[in-house]
């Protein structure tokens, strides 16, 4: 996590790393291999598998550079997690672990709070849970977007394309494909089969 080779951003960050593989679309998932090799420091994927919580530091540090320079960096959010996971972990005997899912819980809403503070830092909030996105993100950034929060879906399947296309036509703060007929700069999407990491 943090400065990256990725090229279409400046860094990475992960609110949480973990997650819980949702299809077909999962099945190349970069993410998942690394993590394979090492869970302690990059998650499980699974469903029910407590997520790494990640402190909040390196975002304000970036976002501090970035005034002290005058520029902006462009953060991808969830290069180890997908921030609009419905994350339900249970026990053995089928009770939603509370205390784990509260930790995700927390863990995104520090991350709303850290992107409507770092306003020198654009965040590339890319999805495979597009059904997910009005339902996850604040309501207020719903009704009025941010102008330095990038929405992107990764799609596989011309259902997921249909989605992601209705709602980033509705947010002007999206971040969209070229291939969703966008005609605003600020949108920008990553097909599935694409460079997409997550
Ligand atoms: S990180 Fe993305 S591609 Fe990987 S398992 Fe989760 S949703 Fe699927």
């Amino acid at each position: 996590m943090g400065k990256t080779t990725i090229e279409w951003c400046d860094f990475t960050f992960n609110p949480w790393r973990g997650c819980t593989p949702i299809g077909a679309g999962c099945a190349n998932c970069y993410a998942r291999r690394m993590a394979r090799r090492q869970p302690a420091k990059f998650g499980v994927w699974a469903r029910n598998e407590r997520r790494i919580v990640s402190r909040l530091t390196l975002p304000w540090q970036w976002n501090r550079r970035a005034i002290r320079l005058g520029t902006r960096y462009k953060v991808f959010v969830g290069s180890m997690c997908d921030w609009a996971e419905d994350y339900r972990p249970v026990d053995a005997g089928g009770e939603v672990i509370r205390a784990w899912q509260n930790e995700v819980y927390d863990a995104r809403s520090r991350l709303w709070a850290m992107i409507e503070a770092c306003r020198n830092l654009d965040f590339l909030l890319l999805t495979k849970r597009v059904s997910r996105i009005a339902k996850v993100l604040p309501l207020s950034w719903v009704c009025r977007p941010r102008p330095n929060v990038w929405l992107g879906a990764s799609v596989s399947t011309q259902s997921d394309a249909d989605r992601a296309a209705e709602f980033l036509r509705q947010s002007s703060s999206s971040s969209g494909a070229s291939g969703l007929r966008s005609n605003s700069r600020r949108r920008w999407f990553v097909p599935a089969t694409g460079r997409w990491r997550g």
